[in-house]
């Protein structure tokens, strides 16, 4: 399982979630939630604003990418998906092919304000 950071645009909490993103501007992923934090304090993030912050589980393997205005299939085989949101927005994808079944995190990109 691996850990996520992510933060209410501009603190307010209606707004979506933007997420660390690390070289590849991909969700920068953490072992554990100590990890996380032990790495916001070393960019100087205070104690209150890493409360703000919301720790995402990631669980096992599963890779995480953006959502698109695109109607979502596979990443792997193009196949269509089934998929829960979780109360954050977050997509938990399993691909329908049985060949496949693909399983991967979408996550709402935010705004770059
Ligand atoms: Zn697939």
């Amino acid at each position: 399982m691996e850990i996520i950071v992510g933060r209410h645009i501009n603190g307010i909490f209606i707004n979506d979630l933007e997420y660390l993103l690390d070289d590849d501007k991909e969700p920068m992923r953490f072992k554990s939630e100590e990890e996380a934090t032990r790495f916001l304090k070393s960019k100087g993030v205070t104690d209150d604003e890493i409360y703000c912050m919301v720790f995402k589980k990631v669980v096992g393997k599963q890779d995480a990418y953006f959502m698109t205005d695109q109607p979502e299939v596979c990443r792997s085989c193009g196949a269509r998906t089934e998929f829960q949101e979780d109360s954050n927005g977050m997509q938990f994808h399993t691909c329908m092919d049985p060949a496949c079944r693909y399983e991967y995190v979408l996550v709402s990109e935010g705004e770059s304000s």
